[in-house]
């Protein structure tokens, strides 16, 4: 890895987006448009949803919308996104719609190259987090920027019913990014120190005290549960869109 990239990739991988990727087009309907001739002409709009339309039904007809939990994650607008989770009934952990949920949480994590994320990102409104900060992410990192935002690896954990206590009442404000709301980034204060003890998928009780990055992640993972996105709490004249700089080239 470039190092020169690295401080880059530090707050873009190391808070859940995929900044440094190219954006991927929508998967859902590029291969059905048709070459457009005139983008001004009405009948032609209108003919192309009919025929975009007609083609969707037939993909549909192959293979069925499926409910969430999603592949992907959701975006800002999904009212999914602004809801309260739903605790999870501690007797149903071990069932198999809960451990769906936690797999496909985890799949869609690693798949984003994010470091956490939250039930209600993958359309299930249950209080489920998740994070990991493997070794290679960690590699990826400058030593300055390692020290300077208290970064570690951090094996999988999966909270459900997560509890959050504040340890240490300072705040730091770093740039963070959010795969709910692609291609942008912006500074925010967080608790240096916390305390989150719940259930993990074995329905065991586990309470975990972290500081630095890790904490940062609980915080920003734990808001998600009670429909608070991080644009929330921003520094708002630091919100930008990761790209800006390309779309002067
Ligand atoms: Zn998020």
């Amino acid at each position: 890895m470039n190092r020169t990239v690295c401080t880059s990739m530090l707050w873009s991988r190391a808070f859940g987006a995929c900044i440094l990727k190219v954006p991927r087009p929508p998967t859902s309907s590029v291969a059905w448009v048709v070459p457009v001739i005139s983008l001004s002409s009405s009948r032609f709009h209108s003919t192309n949803i009919k025929f975009r339309s007609y083609l969707q039904y037939l993909k549909r007809k192959i293979k069925p919308l499926s409910g969430p939990p999603y592949p992907n994650v959701c975006q800002v607008g999904d009212p999914v996104l602004r809801a309260k989770a739903a605790l999870v009934d501690p007797g149903s952990v071990l069932g198999p719609e809960v451990q769906e949920v936690i797999r496909t949480m985890v799949k869609v994590m690693r798949r984003f190259d994010c470091v956490g994320l939250s039930a209600p990102q993958v359309g299930v409104p249950l209080r489920i987090l998740a994070l990991e900060f493997p070794e290679r992410m960690l590699d990826d990192c400058l030593p300055a920027a390692r020290d300077a935002r208290g970064l570690i690896t951090v094996p999988l954990k999966i909270f459900i019913n997560p509890q959050l206590r504040v340890l240490d009442g300072r705040t730091v404000k770093f740039q963070e990014a959010c795969e709910s709301l692609s291609g942008f980034s912006a500074s925010v204060p967080r608790y240096l120190s916390v305390e989150v003890s719940g259930i993990n998928e074995k329905a065991e009780s586990v309470t975990w005290q972290v500081s630095g990055w890790p904490a940062r992640i609980l915080q920003h993972e734990m808001d998600h549960l009670d429909g608070v996105l991080y644009i929330d709490r921003m520094d708002s004249e630091s919100f930008i869109n990761i790209n800006w700089a390309a779309q002067n080239e």
